[in-house]
């Protein structure tokens, strides 16, 4: 059968991730999480000094790029691929809202994008692929067949991630999610390079009210009538 690429970009906590692992495990497909790159290079920066609530080195960033080494690695536990930083597991920690906080402001960083943009072109190279992120529809796969821009209410958004937070015992107000959430839309769409936006090709998937059922299965009726096009 026929492979795709799957391109699904959206805003924060839009539960882009959750569909996209359902969609590549149904249709025997990769699954890339690319916030979880942009996220693992921000707990470098932090970790290495170079980012912080002071200061912003972007010019050490940059200069240390090539220590820098990614790498999905699959949790036979989990079912899924974990980030390694360094050949050390970062899953948990790239999650945490001290990473959260400086994130987006790392993303801005042309030398940080285009490096990331040409690890997930070679990993999708083959096709047979969920990638999901903010500029995958846009830049890294503008020919991919099927585009979804994944939007809701930032209220519901920060409901979703406040309670994910809570339930890893970390300790966060709602209020401080939300202006997380809607600081990092901000910065993610206002940003001069390659800024969130829905590509002109894309379907908006909006799931404010959808539960989780009912959007895999309109996305993966969607994908299969894709698949199946002559
Ligand atoms: O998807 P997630 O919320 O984990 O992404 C974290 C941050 O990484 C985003 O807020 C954005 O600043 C950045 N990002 C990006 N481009 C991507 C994926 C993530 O700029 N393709």
């Amino acid at each position: 059968m026929k492979k795709i690429t799957i391109a699904i970009d959206g805003y924060s906590s839009t539960g882009k991730s959750t569909i996209a692992k359902r969609l590549a495990k149904a249709l025997g497909y990769v699954y890339v999480d690319t916030g979880a790159m942009y996220r693992a290079v921000t707990l470098y920066a932090i970790e290495n000094g170079f980012f912080g609530k002071e200061n912003n080195d972007i010019l050490g960033l940059i200069a240390a790029l090539p220590n820098i080494h990614l790498k999905f690695k699959h949790n036979e536990k989990t079912g899924i691929s974990d980030m390694y930083l360094n050949k050390v597991n970062v899953e948990n920690q790239i999650r945490t809202m001290k990473v959260s906080r400086q994130v987006s402001k790392v993303a801005i960083i042309k030398e940080v994008r285009d490096e990331l943009v040409q690890m997930q072109q070679n990993m999708g190279r083959e096709k047979g692929m969920v990638m999901d992120g903010r500029d995958i529809g846009t830049i890294v796969f503008p020919n991919a067949e099927m585009k979804i821009f994944m939007t809701a209410s930032p209220e519901t958004r920060a409901q979703r991630r406040y309670k994910e937070l809570l339930d890893k015992g970390e300790k966060v107000t709602y209020a401080e999610v939300l202006k997380n959430v809607e600081e990092r839309d901000y910065i993610d769409s206002h940003r001069e390079e390659s800024p969130l936006k829905k590509a002109d090709d894309a379907i908006v998937f909006d799931n404010s009210d959808m539960g989780l059922d009912e959007q895999f299965e309109r996305l993966f009726n969607y994908a299969q009538r894709i698949i199946t096009r002559k």
